[in-house]
């Protein structure tokens, strides 16, 4: 019999051998029973790369599953990567939330959580707890490095960006700012006061005091292959950059792009939302400049065409990182995030 309280062990089962040398590819199993499957289990792939000593990196893709650029990019790295090429361990899970992935859904489809919500996560919660609190019990010990690859989803659509916390640690904050360039993203965007909940993927690494880095690359549901090649470099980039990999990044300019822009976003004010429902007309595209009340768009109203559209304007200047993609909007969707040129990059 159980005994209450109840141990908080994880419910999920995965066979590998997490310190075993060579390459494993299996599933992290998660039971469901349904009326369709009683003893049923939900796996999430995963593939362990171990060989020699070094430090453990973990990547993570499709936490939200209409996020495709990072799941597709790490896929190719699970499959491609070599034992013999590493030195470390190298932990890739593609489609974390994987029910969510086959569904094309940002949430779970079978209990409706969003999982960069629910952390830690619960060793007796829904389905979605229960691999959060994975994460945070088994895998995050395991860590020493972690990447969360995003894209905006099939609401919002940005420039490919790897974001860094402002620390108080001068030193860690540095170290985490060379990791995050050697990614080589379009944008780097500095978080002074990033408003971590303790809730999201990355604040169960953080508070274990992993270093950790979340990227955003595309969006609008689509997989931009030129995004894709950036993430493919962006993953091996950080590999070589904590030594797990040989040789030294490739650079954006050795990409044939251009280097990368640093930024922050100021405030919360730079998070446009809609101001009513209706059909969203912009006025600017991903990257261009906005100066303070610029109007940036307009509402327009189906039912009343000869309505005057409702202006949208810019409540602090700089450029247009992330958009929402869709004509349809709703009053409090986000519509734009625009972020701040910080300096140089060098
Ligand atoms: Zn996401």
């Amino acid at each position: 019999m159980v005994k209450w309280p109840m141990a908080q062990e994880t419910i999920i089962r995965c066979d590998l051998d997490f310190e075993a040398e060579g390459k494993q590819v299996g599933y992290l199993g998660v039971p469901k029973s349904t009326n369709d499957s009683a003893y049923g289990t939900v796996t999430i792939p995963i593939t362990v790369i171990k060989h020699s000593d070094g430090s453990t990196m973990t990547f993570t893709g499709g936490v939200h599953g209409d996020e495709y650029e990072g799941p597709v990019a790490l896929m190719k790295l699970a499959r491609m990567l070599r034992p013999e090429e590493i030195r470390g361990r190298v932990i890739i899970i593609p489609c974390l939330n994987i029910p969510a992935v086959l569904a094309g859904l940002r949430c779970s489809p079978i209990d409706g959580l969003n999982l960069n919500r629910v952390f830690p996560g619960r060793h007796d919660g829904s389905l979605t707890e229960t691999i959060a609190h994975y994460i945070t019990s088994e895998l995050v010990p395991l860590s020493d490095v972690h990447l969360d690859l995003h894209s905006g989803g099939t609401t919002l659509e940005y420039l490919p960006t790897i974001f860094v916390d402002r620390l108080e640690d001068q030193a860690a904050e540095k170290r985490n700012f060379e990791a995050a360039m050697a990614f080589g993203a379009e944008i780097t965007v500095l978080f002074d006061d990033y408003p971590d909940t303790g809730r999201f993927l990355t604040s169960a690494f953080m508070q274990a005091g992993v270093q950790n880095f979340s990227v955003e690359l595309g969006g609008a549901a689509k997989v931009n292959p030129a995004i894709v090649g950036l993430a493919e470099h962006g993953v091996r980039n950080m590999l070589k950059h904590y030594g797990i990999l040989s040789g030294d990044p490739v650079s954006p300019e050795d990409q044939g792009r251009s280097p990368t822009r640093l930024a922050n976003v100021k405030n919360a004010r730079c998070y446009v939302i809609a101001p009513d429902d209706g059909i969203y007309e912009p006025f600017i595209d991903l990257g261009d400049s906005i100066s303070r009340d610029q109007v940036i768009g307009q509402v327009h109203y189906p039912q009343h065409h000869d309505r005057e559209p409702l202006a949208v304007k810019a409540p602090e200047p700089g450029f247009l990182l992330c958009k929402r993609p869709l004509g349809n909007v709703h009053r409090g969707d986000n519509i734009a995030i625009i972020a701040q040129p910080a300096g140089d990059a060098g």
